[in-house]
């Protein structure tokens, strides 16, 4: 089969840029040094672009997590523009339709399905998808936007004002002008761009899937780490307008930590997220069914397979029934009224059901040890 013509701004971009941070930017470094201050430039570029792609583009346009303020939108739309990943209109159009249709070779724009040098860089070489490129109708909301559609329309010259510009003023104050467009020009755009385009290649690839098998997304800390939290991807995948992707108060991720500090300041409002038990009840069907794979083998079968339905289903009610307690109880709060006998019966429920709740969480975490 013939293969789609090449789309060649992009492999220019892509070819030149990394090719100059692979060689230029080392060979200067060597030859005349970078210092403390070219650096942080680098670093504080780099944060701003990529957590205008995963607070702004991703969360806030592509999946509506949350609504932000004005002042919060245009801070996202110039960041996204010195990321050089296309306007959010583009963007977003895209990511849609990755969710929806995700794996599918034909749909996905960058389907895992098609291997990691096509999700990660390939799809944007060459006209894979012609037909749909300016196809904005999965996106009728964001053109209706106008910070989104000002970008859009003026998109080349912001992006060429904010990646020539930036770097060029921070060079002239700092001294030393090669060296900052190289270190906040060059480096921190091809960082920014791979980072990015690992959460379509290596999170559909690489970690953990607590959370659902039905599509290729994974759960990976590490990926997390170096993409401002996107790399929960899993969870991202089943509950995408969830604000968060790492849930845990533990699990790195700045972008949801962002939005949330942005919310306390007045800056953003109705953060969406998903009912406690619906995560709880996704992970518990995952290693039920993990569970029912490993008996295979197993002699008495039929038997541990029984054992396994009972339990889960025993967690899974206490599940509905443990979180609908905590509710009533969180709402009695707001209601002072409340006589002092209702309110102590609601509490003895919650606390009965919490106790239960755990002792069966237990006994499930021995019998999945068990089976392994
Ligand atoms: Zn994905
Ligand atoms: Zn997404």
């Amino acid at each position: 089969m013939e293969r789609p013509p090449i789309i060649m701004t992009n492999t220019l971009l892509f070819a030149l840029s990394g090719l100059t941070a692979l060689i230029a930017v080392p060979w200067y470094g060597l030859s005349h040094g970078y210092d403390l201050w070219q650096w942080s430039c680098f670093l504080l570029l780099f944060c701003y672009c990529g957590i205008s792609i995963t607070a702004g583009y991703h969360r806030l346009w592509s999946h509506k997590a949350y609504k932000a303020h004005p002042i919060l939108q245009w801070f996202f739309a110039i960041g996204g523009a010195l990321a050089l990943q296309n306007s959010v209109l583009h963007w977003s159009s895209d990511h849609r339709r990755h969710h929806r249709h995700v794996d599918d070779n034909q749909q996905d724009p960058y389907s895992a399905g098609r291997g990691f040098w096509y999700s990660h860089i390939g799809w944007m070489l060459r006209e894979y998808q012609r037909e749909r490129y300016h196809d904005y109708s999965n996106v009728r909301d964001l053109q209706s936007n106008p910070i989104v559609a000002f970008q859009h329309k003026h998109y080349l010259a912001l992006t060429l004002a904010t990646n020539i510009g930036i770097p060029l003023l921070l060079g002239l104050v700092h001294g030393d002008l090669l060296g900052m467009l190289l270190l906040a020009g060059v480096l921190r755009m091809v960082m920014t761009h791979h980072t990015t385009f690992f959460i379509n290649s290596l999170a559909h690839i690489w970690g953990n899937q607590p959370f659902t098998d039905r599509n290729s997304a994974r759960d990976n800390g590490i990926l997390a780490f170096f993409t401002f939290g996107e790399g929960y991807h899993n969870f991202h995948h089943l509950f995408e307008n969830d604000y968060r992707n790492g849930i845990r108060w533990w699990q790195y991720d700045p972008t949801k930590w962002l939005i949330r500090s942005a919310a306390w300041c007045g800056l953003a409002r109705d953060l969406r997220s998903c009912p406690e038990e619906r995560i709880e009840q996704a992970r518990l069907e995952m290693q039920l069914k993990r569970a029912k794979a490993k008996l295979r083998k197993e002699e008495d079968r039929e038997l541990w397979q029984a054992l396994l339905q009972e339990e889960y289903d025993k967690l899974s009610q206490q599940i509905q029934h443990y979180y609908a307690s905590r509710k009533r109880l969180l709402e009695q709060r707001k209601r002072t009224a409340l006589a002092r006998y209702d309110r102590l019966k609601l509490q003895l429920e919650y606390r009965n059901l919490r106790d239960g709740f755990i002792a069966s969480k237990r006994n499930w975490s021995r019998l999945l040890a068990g089976i392994a």
